[in-house]
């Protein structure tokens, strides 16, 4: 949250990149977050959250949609490096959201690749079939960050153990393509504290 603020206000750090830091990595890496977000140039989160070397592990295919290799990229991280985020990053008018809800009807998406990864967005988006479109597809990048979250939980069991384990907390989160503001909400598929109240676990939701 505070690297995006930093990014909104053009006040990014210059630490963090430099050769001293390439060389102060380079036995290992300990990043704090692991990013699942969309491959769309526009979001990158390393710059879209003002993280440098070593502080983020990053994930992205398009529309988040997943698969074996993001998976185990986030298995992976998760057994070795001791993140203790996963943020399942959305964004406005994403272009593998729009496919997908133009082919919920079955129609082809372009090639077998394509089809496999619209399919995937499928079943978060298929209560929107029929409708008439959210500004900036807002509301269905929402939902297809939210069921992907969901979707880690249900398909991973290393995912489903760290998240139980309380040591790994699951946000989901959309960037916002007009102005670089990144909305998070917590993600209600796991027990977690609200960002305001992270002291105990006895936090009302009247926050
Ligand atoms: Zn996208």
């Amino acid at each position: 949250m505070n690297g995006n603020k930093r990014f909104m206000g053009h006040k990014i750090r210059r630490d963090g990149q430099n050769k001293a830091d390439v060389q102060r990595l380079s036995s290992g890496q300990t990043p704090h977050a692991i990013v699942l977000s969309c491959s769309d140039s526009r979001v990158p989160p390393e710059i879209v959250f003002d993280q440098k070397l070593g502080e983020i592990f990053v994930v992205r295919t398009a529309g988040e949609s997943l698969g074996d290799n993001a998976i185990a990229s986030i298995e992976y991280a998760l057994e070795h490096l001791g993140p203790q985020l996963l943020i399942v990053m959305g964004h406005t008018s994403c272009g593998a959201v729009k496919a997908a809800l133009g082919t919920l009807d079955g129609s082809d998406a372009g090639s077998p690749a394509l089809n496999a990864l619209v399919g995937g967005l499928h079943p978060h988006l298929k209560s929107f079939k029929g409708k008439k479109n959210s500004a900036n597809f807002s509301v269905e990048g929402w939902s297809v960050a939210d069921g992907v979250a969901a979707e880690l939980l249900t398909r991973s069991a290393i995912i489903k153990k760290h998240a139980q384990s309380g040591n790994l907390k699951i946000v989901t989160a959309l960037y916002n393509l007009s102005d670089g503001a990144v909305d998070f909400k917590p993600n209600d598929t796991k027990p977690s504290t609200t960002p305001q109240a992270t002291k105990d676990h006895t936090s009302s939701q009247s926050h």
